[in-house]
């Protein structure tokens, strides 16, 4: 049993007001395939890059157990290209430039020995993509995750609407969340939102947590204050692989196991913003996870007697 991650491997430049920098190795199946190692060692990847991707970045993910079978390198082509800005209040940004490169002409193949797998994560990406890799498994995986953004909402709408028919969870922020849905209410949005297919919608929220739905009940995680914020790129993306890595390990799908993986994907996207790109991600340890999880408890734990 695998857990089979989709998303984009990129160069990203970032500008923050702490600074800038040029392009760095990020992407959203990066950022989740990092995060998920942590809690689950059989990571699958589908992807591509183009001959510029630096060999050092892909022996950084065989070094987090994620394989790369199922990695196209493109001769000749470009690696996809993103760049942000990010405003002051650190939890907004505007996308600078989208260069698709080798995504434009992008033909997922998942290998044989990615078959049967326990979950899907559907990482960032155009949606028919991800659906082409829906469509060539052989079994459906217990649970399938789906997040998207933005981009693909102003361009490919009825591909996103396609896909979202076939997942178990879909993770957006809480302006794409509006968009899709075109209400403001939160509760309204996700009350539509999960109408589209999903059974349970999570709402990402950036330093003001994170939302969980299904159709009858709803859970709210807390971001952790942190004295320092550098850089949130991949903050989603993390979110997600913790989330459902965690998912994979435990194999329980339950709403009550959901509270818990967001819980961890909430502690693992709080590593993620301390350093630029993939560094903080790259570096850390079991100890710091559970310690930062252990942190999470204490956050949101109190004794009240009712009046
Ligand atoms: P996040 O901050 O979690 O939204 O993810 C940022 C990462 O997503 C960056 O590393 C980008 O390379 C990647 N990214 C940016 N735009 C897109 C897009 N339109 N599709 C897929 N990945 C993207």
């Amino acid at each position: 049993m695998s857990l089979l991650v989709v998303g984009t491997v990129a160069f990203d430049a970032i500008e923050t007001p702490f600074g800038k920098t040029d392009k760095i190795v990020g992407g959203a199946a990066t950022y989740i395939g990092l995060s998920a190692s942590k809690f689950y060692d059989k990571i699958n990847l589908v992807s591509v890059v183009g001959e510029d991707f630096p060999k050092d970045a892909i022996n950084m993910m065989h070094n987090h157990n994620v394989n790369t079978e199922g990695l196209q390198i493109k001769e000749n082509e470009k690696t996809f290209f993103w760049s942000g800005r990010y405003h002051n209040d650190m939890n907004s940004r505007d996308t600078l430039d989208t260069q698709l490169n080798v995504l434009e002409s992008f033909n997922p193949v998942v290998p044989s020995s990615y078959q049967n797998c326990e979950c899907l994560m559907l990482g960032n990406l155009m949606p028919s993509i991800q659906q082409k890799v829906l469509d060539q498994l052989q079994k459906r995986p217990k649970l399938i995750v789906l997040d998207t953004m933005n981009f693909w909402m102003d361009n490919f709408m009825d591909d996103l609407m396609i896909a979202l028919k076939n997942v178990d969870v879909l993770t957006i922020n809480d302006e794409e969340a509006r968009q899709l849905s075109g209400e403001y209410s939160l509760v309204k949005a996700a009350k539509k939102i999960l109408s589209f297919g999903p059974k349970f919608l999570i709402i990402k929220k950036g330093e003001h947590g994170a939302l969980l739905f299904n159709e009858k009940e709803v859970f709210f995680a807390p971001a952790l204050p942190l004295e320092e914020v550098f850089d949130p790129t991949g903050a989603g993306d993390t979110f997600a692989g913790g989330f459902v890595g965690y998912l994979c390990a435990t194999k329980d799908y339950s709403f009550e196991n959901m509270k818990r993986a967001v819980i961890i994907g909430s502690a693992m996207a709080s590593f993620c913003v301390e350093k630029f790109g993939t560094e903080r991600m790259n570096g850390l340890d079991m100890q710091e996870v559970n310690d930062r999880i252990s942190q999470f408890v204490d956050l949101v734990q109190f004794d009240i007697q009712l009046v």
